[in-house]
Protein backbone atom coordinates (compact mmCIF):
# COMPACT_ATOMS: atom_id res chain seq x y z
CA UNK A 1 0.00 0.00 0.00
CA UNK A 2 1.11 3.09 -0.91
CA UNK A 3 0.59 6.22 1.36
CA UNK A 4 0.53 9.75 -0.43
CA UNK A 5 1.04 13.26 1.85
CA UNK A 6 -1.21 15.59 0.56
CA UNK A 7 -0.83 19.30 1.78
CA UNK A 8 -3.90 21.21 0.98
CA UNK A 9 -3.83 24.69 2.65
CA UNK A 10 -7.25 27.09 4.03
CA UNK A 11 -6.53 30.62 3.78
CA UNK A 12 -8.80 34.04 3.72
CA UNK A 13 -9.54 36.37 6.11
CA UNK A 14 -10.71 35.72 9.66
CA UNK A 15 -13.80 34.92 10.86
CA UNK A 16 -15.47 33.52 6.98
CA UNK A 17 -15.08 29.79 8.51
CA UNK A 18 -11.80 28.62 7.64
CA UNK A 19 -11.61 26.57 11.12
CA UNK A 20 -15.31 25.63 10.87
CA UNK A 21 -14.24 24.22 7.61
CA UNK A 22 -11.69 21.90 8.24
CA UNK A 23 -13.38 20.75 11.28
CA UNK A 24 -16.51 20.02 9.85
CA UNK A 25 -14.23 17.64 7.54
CA UNK A 26 -12.43 16.06 9.52
CA UNK A 27 -14.44 15.65 12.83
CA UNK A 28 -18.06 15.88 10.82
CA UNK A 29 -18.75 18.26 13.39
CA UNK A 30 -20.51 22.41 13.77
CA UNK A 31 -20.30 23.73 17.07
CA UNK A 32 -20.02 27.32 17.35
CA UNK A 33 -17.53 27.88 19.73
CA UNK A 34 -14.83 25.29 18.44
CA UNK A 35 -11.53 27.00 17.77
CA UNK A 36 -8.45 25.25 16.73
CA UNK A 37 -5.84 24.68 19.47
CA UNK A 38 -2.98 27.83 19.11
CA UNK A 39 -0.02 26.32 18.04
CA UNK A 40 -1.46 23.09 16.02
CA UNK A 41 -0.59 23.94 12.62
CA UNK A 42 -2.78 21.09 10.60
CA UNK A 43 -5.51 18.33 10.78
CA UNK A 44 -5.35 15.50 9.35
CA UNK A 45 -7.76 13.30 7.81
CA UNK A 46 -6.68 9.44 5.66
CA UNK A 47 -8.61 8.90 2.64
CA UNK A 48 -8.59 5.15 1.12
CA UNK A 49 -8.49 6.27 -2.32
CA UNK A 50 -8.05 2.47 -3.79
CA UNK A 51 -6.99 -0.59 -2.33
CA UNK A 52 -3.48 0.34 -2.72
CA UNK A 53 -3.49 3.64 -2.22
CA UNK A 54 -4.02 6.07 0.83
CA UNK A 55 -4.09 9.58 1.31
CA UNK A 56 -2.54 11.40 4.19
CA UNK A 57 -4.38 14.55 3.94
CA UNK A 58 -3.01 17.81 5.40
CA UNK A 59 -5.27 20.41 5.94
CA UNK A 60 -3.26 23.75 7.20
CA UNK A 61 -5.26 26.08 8.44
CA UNK A 62 -3.53 29.82 9.14
CA UNK A 63 -5.44 30.13 12.83
CA UNK A 64 -5.18 33.82 13.73
CA UNK A 65 -2.98 35.36 11.50
CA UNK A 66 -5.16 36.05 8.96
CA UNK A 67 -4.82 39.73 9.33
CA UNK A 68 -1.27 39.86 7.77
CA UNK A 69 -2.72 38.51 4.50
CA UNK A 70 0.43 37.57 3.79
CA UNK A 71 1.96 34.48 4.72
CA UNK A 72 5.82 33.18 5.15
CA UNK A 73 6.75 30.47 2.31
CA UNK A 74 7.39 28.24 4.77
CA UNK A 75 3.73 27.71 5.37
CA UNK A 76 2.75 27.96 1.91
CA UNK A 77 6.05 25.16 0.99
CA UNK A 78 4.96 21.60 -0.41
CA UNK A 79 1.40 22.26 -1.31
CA UNK A 80 -0.52 20.75 -3.60
CA UNK A 81 -3.72 22.46 -3.24
CA UNK A 82 -5.27 25.52 -1.82
CA UNK A 83 -9.24 26.43 -0.72
CA UNK A 84 -8.99 30.12 -0.72
CA UNK A 85 -12.71 31.25 1.47
CA UNK A 86 -14.56 34.50 2.11
CA UNK A 87 -17.56 34.26 3.84
CA UNK A 88 -20.94 36.15 1.60
CA UNK A 89 -22.04 38.40 4.08
CA UNK A 90 -18.53 40.01 4.19
CA UNK A 91 -17.97 42.36 0.77
CA UNK A 92 -14.16 43.17 2.17
CA UNK A 93 -13.51 39.08 2.53
CA UNK A 94 -14.64 38.67 -0.69
CA UNK A 95 -12.21 41.76 -2.04
CA UNK A 96 -9.67 40.15 0.02
CA UNK A 97 -9.27 36.91 -1.68
CA UNK A 98 -7.42 38.43 -4.60
CA UNK A 99 -4.67 39.90 -2.23
CA UNK A 100 -4.41 36.17 -0.88
CA UNK A 101 -4.43 34.43 -4.19
CA UNK A 102 -1.74 36.81 -5.35
CA UNK A 103 0.05 35.90 -2.10
CA UNK A 104 0.01 32.27 -2.28
CA UNK A 105 1.25 32.46 -6.22
CA UNK A 106 3.69 35.21 -5.54
CA UNK A 107 5.57 32.66 -2.70
CA UNK A 108 4.62 29.12 -3.91
CA UNK A 109 4.31 27.07 -6.75
CA UNK A 110 4.35 23.51 -7.52
CA UNK A 111 7.57 21.54 -8.55
CA UNK A 112 6.57 21.70 -11.95
CA UNK A 113 6.39 25.51 -11.81
CA UNK A 114 2.57 25.56 -12.34
CA UNK A 115 0.86 27.71 -9.87
CA UNK A 116 -0.62 25.79 -6.95
CA UNK A 117 -4.45 24.81 -8.15
CA UNK A 118 -7.16 26.64 -5.83
CA UNK A 119 -10.59 27.15 -5.51
CA UNK A 120 -12.47 29.73 -4.07
CA UNK A 121 -15.01 28.84 -1.50
CA UNK A 122 -18.17 31.66 -0.69
CA UNK A 123 -19.42 30.07 2.62
CA UNK A 124 -22.14 30.42 5.29
CA UNK A 125 -24.56 30.81 2.32
CA UNK A 126 -27.55 29.48 5.13
CA UNK A 127 -27.57 33.27 5.77
CA UNK A 128 -30.03 35.83 4.09
CA UNK A 129 -27.75 38.99 4.83
CA UNK A 130 -25.44 38.11 1.27
CA UNK A 131 -23.67 40.84 0.23
CA UNK A 132 -21.85 39.15 -2.80
CA UNK A 133 -24.02 37.45 -5.73
CA UNK A 134 -22.83 34.44 -7.60
CA UNK A 135 -22.31 36.39 -10.56
CA UNK A 136 -19.79 38.28 -9.36
CA UNK A 137 -18.42 35.79 -7.88
CA UNK A 138 -18.25 34.15 -10.79
CA UNK A 139 -16.77 36.45 -12.98
CA UNK A 140 -13.91 37.12 -10.10
CA UNK A 141 -13.23 33.20 -10.04
CA UNK A 142 -12.32 33.63 -13.67
CA UNK A 143 -10.27 36.97 -13.81
CA UNK A 144 -8.27 35.52 -10.96
CA UNK A 145 -7.25 32.32 -12.11
CA UNK A 146 -8.84 29.85 -9.40
CA UNK A 147 -10.08 26.08 -10.61
CA UNK A 148 -13.01 26.80 -10.01
CA UNK A 149 -15.78 28.16 -7.10
CA UNK A 150 -18.59 26.74 -4.88
CA UNK A 151 -20.86 27.80 -2.09
CA UNK A 152 -20.43 26.45 1.03
CA UNK A 153 -22.52 26.28 4.64
CA UNK A 154 -20.48 24.56 6.48
CA UNK A 155 -23.02 25.28 9.43
CA UNK A 156 -25.74 23.00 7.52
CA UNK A 157 -23.07 20.87 6.00
CA UNK A 158 -23.74 21.99 2.37
CA UNK A 159 -20.87 20.74 -0.30
CA UNK A 160 -18.06 20.70 2.34
CA UNK A 161 -17.20 16.99 0.82
CA UNK A 162 -17.84 18.50 -2.55
CA UNK A 163 -15.79 21.19 -2.08
CA UNK A 164 -12.73 18.99 -0.40
CA UNK A 165 -13.18 16.44 -3.54
CA UNK A 166 -12.89 19.29 -5.39
CA UNK A 167 -9.70 20.92 -3.74
CA UNK A 168 -8.23 17.73 -4.34
CA UNK A 169 -9.09 16.30 -7.78
CA UNK A 170 -6.63 18.89 -9.50
CA UNK A 171 -3.56 16.82 -8.39
CA UNK A 172 -0.91 15.23 -9.98
CA UNK A 173 -1.59 11.12 -9.69
CA UNK A 174 -5.42 10.93 -10.46
P1 LIG B 1 -12.13 31.44 10.81
O1 LIG B 1 -11.65 32.59 11.62
O2 LIG B 1 -12.10 31.73 9.34
O3 LIG B 1 -11.44 30.13 11.14
O4 LIG B 1 -13.69 31.25 11.14
P2 LIG B 1 -14.41 30.30 12.21
O5 LIG B 1 -14.40 28.87 11.75
O6 LIG B 1 -13.86 30.58 13.56
O7 LIG B 1 -15.92 30.80 12.09
C1 LIG B 1 -16.27 32.13 12.40
C2 LIG B 1 -17.73 32.19 12.84
O8 LIG B 1 -18.59 31.89 11.73
C3 LIG B 1 -18.07 31.16 13.92
O9 LIG B 1 -18.96 31.77 14.82
C4 LIG B 1 -18.75 30.04 13.15
O10 LIG B 1 -19.67 29.33 13.96
C5 LIG B 1 -19.46 30.81 12.04
N1 LIG B 1 -19.66 30.02 10.81
C6 LIG B 1 -18.76 29.24 10.17
N2 LIG B 1 -19.29 28.69 9.07
C7 LIG B 1 -20.57 29.13 9.01
C8 LIG B 1 -21.66 28.90 8.08
O11 LIG B 1 -21.56 28.20 7.07
N3 LIG B 1 -22.83 29.57 8.36
C9 LIG B 1 -22.99 30.36 9.45
N4 LIG B 1 -24.18 30.94 9.62
N5 LIG B 1 -22.01 30.59 10.33
C10 LIG B 1 -20.81 29.98 10.11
Amino acid sequence: VTEHLLKILIIGDGNVGKSSFVHRYVNGQFNKTYKMTVGVDFSVKLLNWSEKEKVRLQLWDIAGQERFISMTRIYYKGALGCVVMFDVTSSSSFLNCRLWKQDLDNKAMLLNGDSIPCILLANKCDLTQRVVSADSINRFSKANGFVTWMETSVKENKNVEQAMRLATTPLPWW
